[in-house]
Order: C-alpha cells, then structure tokens, then sequence
C-alpha cells in the first residue's frame, strides 16, 4: 500500500472517530432532551421542528457539496433512533431497566428479521439476545413458555402484503403486541466469490424474496431461482457449499456474517420495499403518554349486509383514525372474516374506549391485541402534523375521563338513524349486557344455529363423552329427534376428585368427529385457561360450568377468544352475579354469550337442585342476551326432565339443554337424571 493511501486512511479514521464522538454527544443531549419534555409534558415529536431541520441540513448538505439526498437520509435514521432513545428514556424513568432482554425471531442470524429486532432494540439500555426460531409459532411459544422476554414477527411488506401465518397467530394465540418496527428491506444477490452474473445458475432465497426480485431474477441469462427456508439460511448454504455458480438472495448484513461476496445491490422490482414487524411479549407493556400510539385490533362482523359499515361507523362516530383494515377467513366458518384493524391512539383513552366499545357491541367479538408506540417509516413529505385534539365531550368535561374503567365505558349516543341508546345505568356492575343496549334483544350463532331468535334451539347429549360408539350413538339419536346442538362434557367439574374426570382432548375430538358426521355444532366445558386454545380449536360453543360462573380469570380469557360462550348459572349465583359474569366475557370483547339456568341450591333436598324459572322474566328484562334452560342438573331425575323443560319456554327460554345416553344406567357420570334416547325422542317432538 502506498504511503499516500496510509496517509489518507488515517486521516479518514479519525474523521470517523470524531463522527461517532459527535453522535454520541449528540445522544447524550437527546436524553437531556428527554428529561426537559419529561417535565414539561411536551410531546416527544416535533414534526414542525424536524421538517425545518431536514429543510436546513439539506441546504446546508448542498452548499458543502454533498448529495442532499443522502444527508437527508442519514439524518431520518438518525432522528428515528433519536425518538426512540427518548421513548426509552421515558420508560426507564418509570421502570428499572432490565439487564439483559431475549428477542425471539423467526430465521437464523441476519435474517431481515433479525436485522428489525436490532434495529428496535437498539436503544435499550440493555444488553440484546436475539435468538432465531425455525418457526413464527416457534418464536410466539418462546416468549409464552418464558424463554424469550419478546417475539419479532414480520406481519407485512409493502411489495408482497400480508404474511398470513402471523396475523392468524396473532388471532389464536394470547399474547398483547407490546410494538412495531419498519425496516427498509435491500435484496442484495450474494455469492462466495465475485463470479459475473451469467455464471450464476442457481439462486436460494425464500418465497417472499423470490418473489419479490422477479424481474431480476428473469433477467439473470442461466440463473432459476429455489426456494429456500429463509433468506439467511440461504446464504449459510451457498457459504458451505462454496459453488460460484450458486447465490442467495439476502441481506448485505447477512453478506458480512457468512462471508460473501455482494455480486447485485438492490435487486427488488420496486426499490421502496419495507417490512413491518410487530413486536408480542407475555405482559402488555405501558405506553408513554407523550408518545404517538396505535392500537391494534382483530374484530368479526355478524353475518348481515352492511355489517362491516357498521362497524367503521361507530369508529368514526368517535373520530377514530383507522391506519390499517386487513380480512383475514374466520376459522371454522367458511365465507365470514376477522378484520385486523390499527387505529391510532390508546385503549385506555376515553374516546377511543367509547369506540371499542361500541364496536364490540356492534361486531359480536373484538379483541384489543394491544397498544404501542406508533414507528412507522418516517417520511416527511408525506407526514401531515398530528391533527388537533377534537373538543372534549361532555363527560370528558365532566371529568369522567379518567374515572370511567376503559372496557367498560358505555357508548354514547350516536348520531343520526343510529337506534337510540341506552341510557348509562352506572350503579350496575353490568353495561355492555343490559338489556337498554339491544332492546330487540340478541342471538347468538353456534354453526348454522342461531339462539335467541325464533326456532327454540334443542341441545342434547351425554353428560360424559364417554367412548367413540357413545357419543356417535347420541349424536345420531339428537340428529334423528330433530335436535341442534350436541353436548358433551371432556373436561368434567366433578366434586369428588376420584370421579371419572372425563377424556380431555382425547374425548373432544370423538365429540368433534361425531359432531360433523351428524351435522351438530358441539358445546363442551372449558375448565381452565390452560386448555382453552386447545379447546376453542375444536369446540363449536364453549361452557363454562355452574362451579366457574365466578371464575374470573377464566372468564376473561374466553371474553378474548372468537368462540360463542354458554355462560352457566353459578348454583348460588344472584341475577346480577350472574349478569356481571356475563359483563367480564362482553368487556373482554367477546359478544356471543348465551346464559344457562341449571338450577339453584335451595332448603329444598327432594331434587338436586331447584330450576329457578321465576328468573327468566327477570333475565329478559335486563339484559339482551338470549337465555336456555338445563332442567336435567335442576332435577337430577330423569322422569322430572321433561315437563320442567316443557314450562321453559312459555317463561321465556331461547332454548334447553338436557342429558342423555345411550345406556343411562351404566353411564360414568349423572346417569339418573339422563334421558334414554326414546326419551329425549318424545321430548323434542313435544317441544319443536
Ligand atoms: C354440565 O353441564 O356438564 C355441568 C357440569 O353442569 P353444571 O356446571 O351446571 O353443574
Ligand atoms: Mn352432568
């Protein structure tokens, strides 16, 4: 090397150094600029200020004769980092920072995103382990089992759109979004040595990259492409395999980490190609209040024309700002959809509050997946400033605001030929279940079954399922007397520990098998949170028995579940006990709630229970939800079953629910009170 280069090379070092001194003086000024606007309540985005800013530093860039552009550009990341150093520093000033924080990703290392994770997290103060996962579920199950603190998904892409697999996880699977990263992707052609482009015959990649390049790839003159696992993995393999002749399709960070050769630089068929991840952990994480958030939502719509309008309505109704609207096939029912939908703001502002909850009440099932710091690509020719807070509304006024529990807010009225609301009833522990919200009251689809409209809608089933001959035989017997709805209990409540439990999952999917030989939606207990996405991934409606009326933790898990909920009286439940338990499932964002008189516990001893029918005008009266009756755990004998259930309907029952068997008297579980099959037969030609 030459003397001169030497020369020059030093002086370009220690240029460097004083650039990143000057960066890191300038980070330290960021975080006195944080605590200034920590006391001040100032926001931590100034779009005004950073667009004079990118104004001067351009013009400044240009008379120093450099490109403008690439100025401007250094400086967006630059000012990107610096908001979230700040959102950093905010949180900290709350919260002891953690040490070190595991990020799971799916990928190996240097997939884009791995590259996103860093790139999040690379203002925390702490030390980041970014751990690559063969799958998305595999990364979403490491932050649920507690091996990762956060898990990195990438959920769309500019160019290819939605990546499925994650919002559908997103739908299934617990766990708040806790985040979200934009990351600029560059599909560079890497191979182990610098081979010109007619030499390449093979280019590894996965699908998305693939396709994303496609015009490159067709102007390659020996080159197809193969699909690969991943980006990154593609370009360990054409490493190992060290044949000029093959290339991957990754990023130039992955370059650098395999040791390859970058033969073409930004090889996508549009060059403005961006990924955004989100980020999920176990806890929802507090949001800074100076902070811009966005919140983001899964909802169903019932199957009417103008279901969807209706639901866009009661948003705008609030001044609700909606970034993003994405459908996604609801599973299990063929030809309806969940919408995906990112609003700005939080969950916990009043108005946005009011909005959710009209929405729930209007979408049948809403799922709040969390509320983050908003980080979108920051471009500020297209960036308008934050639009003024709209004026407060009379109760914000008031100064309710801040005293009203977020998910339980009651809608406001709305305006024009929205149908009048009800008016607020503040002193009952229910809101979302009176009965004022839905005068014409409401129903509850289970399959093709509606309840709560016109057709008193039958259940029948075993109180057990007990084998797969069993339950078939049930089945059938409740298909052939014209009934709807099979029942059958896998997971059982039983009071003595050393009855039979109940056959779990094993049982459930006979009960699944012989549901849809016969054409029967399937209602069974869910005893746990721990079995309920298991559960709800088979089960048709979900029961929650006498015994869990009051379990609240398990109640609030099936409120965030899109799966109708059979909600059982408690045997010394009150009314209102009972309707507040409805509440949790409603204010949890789950609408399809059918409640269940099975009988109270009374000075009475001559049947098991007492069938409190003198509650179902009580039950119409207050609340919209549709209501059915279970004589067979009222009574406890077989012979008293029919007559109660007969008198359930002229009191007022969208339904009944009762036991049966094909052998009652051998049956592992409340055989007395269960019907013979010529029984319930006889029953429900009485009845239908
Ligand atoms: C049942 O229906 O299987 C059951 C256990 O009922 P309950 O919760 O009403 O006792
Ligand atoms: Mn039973």
């Amino acid at each position: 090397m030459s003397e001169d280069l030497n020369i020059v090379r030093r002086e370009l070092d220690e240029i460097d150094q004083r650039l990143v001194e000057a960066l890191a003086a300038r980070q330290q000024m960021v975080r006195e600029a944080a605590g200034c606007k920590a006391t001040s309540g100032e926001p931590i985005r100034d779009y005004e200020r950073e667009r004079e800013m990118l104004k001067r530093l351009g013009e400044q860039a240009r008379q120093s004769g450099l490109n403008d552009h690439f100025v401007g550009m250094l400086y967006r990341e630059i000012l990107d980092q610096s908001v979230r150093y700040q959102t950093n520093c905010l949180a900290e000033r709350d919260a002891a920072a953690p040490e070190h924080l595991v990020v799971a990703y799916q990928g190996a290392a240097g997939a884009y995103s791995h590259l996103a994770a860093m790139r999040h997290f690379s203002a925390h103060g702490a030390e980041v382990i970014c751990q690559g996962r063969e799958t998305f579920e595999a990364a979403f199950e490491a932050v649920k089992e507690g091996s990762a603190d956060y898990a990195l998904l990438p959920i769309e892409n500019t160019t290819a759109g939605s990546i499925n697999e994650v919002y559908d996880l997103l739908a299934r699977r617990n766990l708040p979004v806790v985040g979200e990263e934009v990351l600029r992707v560059e599909h560079c052609l890497l191979a182990p040595e610098d081979v010109p482009l007619q030499r390449i015959e093979r280019v590894l990649s996965h699908p998305q990259a693939v396709a994303q390049c496609s015009r490159f790839l067709t102007s390659l003159p020996n080159g197809t492409a193969e699909v690969f696992t991943d980006t990154a993995m593609a370009a360990r393999k054409v490493k190992q395999d060290g044949d000029p002749t093959q290339a991957a399709l990754a990023s130039e960070e992955a370059a650098r980490r395999y040791g390859l050769h970058v033969v073409a630089r930004s090889v996508a068929d549009q060059k403005e190609n961006y990924t955004r991840f989100v980020i999920v952990a176990a806890e929802p994480a507090p949001c800074e209040p100076r902070v811009p958030c966005k919140t983001s939502l899964i909802f169903a719509t019932s199957h009417e024309r103008g279901a969807l309008m209706q639901c866009l309505k009661v948003l705008d109704a609030q001044r609700v700002n909606l970034t993003k609207l994405e459908s996604r096939p609801r599973p299990r029912a063929p030809w309806e959809y969940l919408f995906f939908a990112d609003i700005e703001g939080r969950a916990s502002d009043a108005r946005i509050a009011r909005a959710l909850d009209a929405l729930a009440a209007q979408a049948g099932y809403l799922k709040v997946l969390g509320t983050y710091p908003a980080h979108a690509v920051w471009q500020p020719a297209l960036t308008k400033p934050a639009p003024p807070e709209p004026a407060l509304l009379a109760s914000e006024r008031d100064g309710q605001a801040g005293t009203e529990p977020p998910r339980l807010a009651v809608r406001e009225p709305e305006p024009a030929q929205a149908p009048p609301q009800a008016p607020p009833q503040p002193d009952k522990p229910y809101r979302l279940a009176q009965r004022a919200l839905r005068p014409e009251g409401s129903t509850v689809r289970v399959g093709e079954v509606v309840i709560g409209g016109a057709q008193r809608v039958i259940t029948g089933g075993p109180c057990s399922v007990e084998s797969r001959e069993q339950i078939r035989a049930c089945a059938e017997a409740v298909r052939a007397a014209g009934g709807h709805l099979l029942r059958g209990g896998c997971f059982k409540p039983r009071t003595s520990p050393y009855a039979f439990q109940g056959l779990g999952l094993e049982g459930l999917a006979l009960m699944a098998e012989a549901g849809a030989a016969f054409g029967l939606p399937i209602v069974t207990e869910v005893l746990s949170p721990a079995d309920l996405e298991a559960v709800a991934g088979v089960a048709d409606m979900l029961q929650i028995g006498a015994r869990n009326m009051k379990n609240y933790a398990l109640l609030k898990e099936v409120g965030q579940v899109d799966r109708p909920v059979l909600l059982k009286r408690g045997m010394m439940a009150s009314v209102d006990e009972w309707l507040a338990a409805a509440e949790y499932v409603l204010a949890h964002g789950n609408q399809q709630v059918v409640l269940c008189e099975r009988g109270i516990r009374t000075f009475e001893t001559a049947t098991r229970n007492t069938l409190d029918l003198t509650v179902l005008p009580v039950v119409r009266e207050r609340t919209h939800l549709p209501v059915i009756v279970d004589p067979s755990h009222a009574c406890g004998k077989r012979d008293w079953v029919p007559p109660l259930a007969e008198a359930a309907f002229p009191a007022g029952a969208d339904g009944v629910m009762v036991e049966m068997h094909p052998d009652p008297e051998n049956a592992l579980s409340d055989g007395p009170q269960s019907l013979t099959f010529d029984g319930f037969e006889a029953l429900a030609a009485r009845l239908l």
